[in-house]
């Protein structure tokens, strides 16, 4: 990744201790968000590691969402939303997984992902890997292919790009 992105989102970094738990450093990513060419940025950045690569983006709740939906509409691709449990309605797949702070699940709604579709997976942090690997499962699940992991932050120490060794992994800032 281009060092000028990183240090813009360095820049644009809180980092909070303890948060929500003790021991847990939270990257607080708001003030990117709140930079409109930063997420444009960045979210081109993600379109260009992936071109011609991806025809559907899956972005997952919450902080990936407003990522993911600049990426799709960069690409001109669906937009697919993963959910935490109980929010969608219909029919809908389903996956646990563990977090760095507690368990949870992602849901798509059934059919969102369609086979064969080649699918670009969004999220702001990469931590433990957890919550990518689980969303690599939901779209493998409903026939589909996983291009690629793309996410603002990684924090190489929890070592998460291991779990994720079967896919290709961009991150637009590495925390050591
Ligand atoms: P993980 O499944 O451990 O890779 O955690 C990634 C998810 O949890 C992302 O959706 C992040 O929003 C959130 N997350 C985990 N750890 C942190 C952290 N230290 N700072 C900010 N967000 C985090």
């Amino acid at each position: 990744p281009g060092g000028d992105l990183a240090d813009r989102i360095a820049a644009c970094t809180r980092v909070v201790p303890d948060f929500p738990t003790a021991g847990v450093s939270f990257q607080d990513l708001g003030p990117v968000y709140a930079d409109a060419t930063l997420v444009r940025d960045t979210a081109a950045a993600m379109h260009r590691a992936f071109q011609g690569r991806f025809d559907s983006v899956l972005a997952l709740e919450a902080r990936g969402f407003p990522l993911g939906a600049v990426v799709a509409q960069r690409a001109g691709t669906p937009l697919v939303l993963a959910r935490k449990p109980g929010k969608l309605p219909g029919t809908v797949d389903s996956v646990q997984y563990g977090l760095e702070y507690g368990s949870d699940r992602l849901e798509t709604q059934s059919g969102a992902l369609t086979p064969g579709a080649h699918v670009l997976v969004v999220d702001d942090v990469l931590a433990t890997g957890g919550t990518l690997e689980a969303a690599a499962r939901l779209v493998e699940r409903s026939g589909a292919r996983v291009s690629g992991l793309a996410t603002v932050l990684e924090l190489t120490a929890l070592g998460g790009r291991e779990k994720l060794a079967a896919h290709e992994v961009f991150a637009a800032r590495h925390v050591t």
